[in-house]
């Protein structure tokens, strides 16, 4: 059985006809469609196209989704297929399941662990595309930390590379850590070396420190504007530092909580959107009703207001934001049309991070893409997302 559809393209608006191929039919997870080929549409007439044609939402950042805490050392492959399905669902075709601060062994073997659940499954392996590691190489300091425990914090040294290598083979890796951290430097060039990406953040450095990192390898800041005290220096502070950092990306949080609309316009204006991706930052409430639910030993409640809140604490522990919400969110406080912004959530961070050193011999690529109601104005609903081959990608 095949499908034809019409679809626009979501930045170029030009019509192409799309052959679709029913792809493999899961145990569990959805039925995904296959893109078998794309041609320009005889009738140029945009009138007649149903949808538009994106790249799926790529996220570095998923510490959990679909009431799936990432963190759980009871997670099982109908667990981590739930998770997947349900961003599969939100317009996201690939992530990187993100392990926060704790005790270094007990983080290795959650690795360890996901990494063997991930191989078992046709469905979990293409939608995982690599590993994030936020820490235990942060900065330990009250308001810096955020909701990782800075119990469990600590320099960062060549045999944590070697030990995470040992796990991830050649997945890709990235690695969040404090420039500030003793070793921190010489370890982002070496774990540049072999093939990581190294992101910063949870950080108070100096701006010296950050340019180390920088020239070290260093690619990104990671939830920018985030993991700060609430009371700052007016003047110095590792906000401007890293804005005046030359050569440094960013990801940001599009929820309208995590940083108000004008400082995500100030951000945007500053950085430019060459430099800028978005990533949702989700817990296990992102996808899931509102209740209480865990970042491993944190008990958070997600509010029907949708905030992700640490009980008796200002701090934001996560988010609760669904990728193609964070596209819209993001559209109106930028004012901008939703394609740019889902552009900085799909091609934009496998642009930028592809651009770190080591990752060109073998770029990370979007598997999937997603096709999107004509609807006016964007809605993060009814987005479908297939499977698309290199040989037929339109991107
Ligand atoms: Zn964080």
């Amino acid at each position: 059985m095949t499908r034809v559809v019409e679809a626009r393209h979501y930045l170029t608006g030009l019509k192409h006809s799309l052959e679709l191929q029913p792809g493999t039919e899961y145990h569990a997870g959805p039925l995904e469609w296959r893109l078998a080929a794309w041609n320009p549409a005889h009738n140029a007439n945009s009138n007649s196209a149903s949808c538009w044609i994106a790249p799926a939402l790529v996220d570095v950042q998923i510490n959990g989704y679909g009431g799936v805490d990432l963190q759980s050392d009871s997670i099982d492959l109908s667990r981590l297929l739930k998770l997947c399905a349900a961003l599969h669902r939100d317009g996201c075709g690939f992530f990187f399941p993100t392990l926060i601060t704790d005790e270094w062994p007990r983080m290795m073997r959650r690795l360890a662990f996901l990494k063997r659940l991930r191989e078992e499954h046709p469905f979990t392996r293409g939608m995982i595309g690599g590993w994030h590691l936020e820490g235990p190489f942060l900065s330990d300091r009250p308001g810096f930390h955020g909701a990782h425990n800075p119990r469990f914090m600590q320099d960062p040294t060549p045999a944590h590379i070697e030990a995470v290598k040992a796990i991830t083979g050649h997945d890709p890796v990235l690695i969040t850590l404090a420039p500030e951290r003793p070793g921190a430097v010489e370890f982002t060039r070496l774990a540049v070396s072999e093939g990581f990406i190294v992101c910063l953040g949870h950080t108070d450095a100096s701006i010296e420190q950050l340019r180390e990192c920088v020239q070290a390898g260093a690619t990104a800041v990671t939830h920018l504007g985030n993991a700060v005290p609430q009371n700052l220096h007016r003047h110095d502070n590792v906000l401007w530092r890293i804005l005046d950092t030359e050569g440094l990306s960013a990801s940001l949080i599009p929820d309208g909580v995590h940083l108000p609309d004008p400082v995500l316009r100030s951000i945007w204006r500053i950085k430019g959107s060459d430099r800028l991706f978005f990533t949702t930052d989700a817990m296990a409430g992102a996808g899931a009703p509102p209740g209480r639910h865990r970042i491993g030993h944190l008990e958070v409640e997600v509010g029907s207001d949708r905030i992700v809140r640490e009980p008796g604490s200002s701090n934001f522990a996560g988010s609760a934001l669904e990728p193609a919400k964070g596209v819209q969110l993001a559209a109106e406080a930028l004012k901008l049309p939703w394609q740019e912004t889902w552009r900085a959530f799909s091609e934009a961070p496998l642009r930028i991070l592809n651009k770190s050193p080591a990752r060109t011999a073998k770029p990370l690529a979007n598997p999937r893409c997603c096709l999107i109601p004509l609807a006016q104005p964007f809605t993060p609903s009814g987005i479908e997302t297939i499977l698309m081959e290199a040989s037929t990608s339109p991107f």
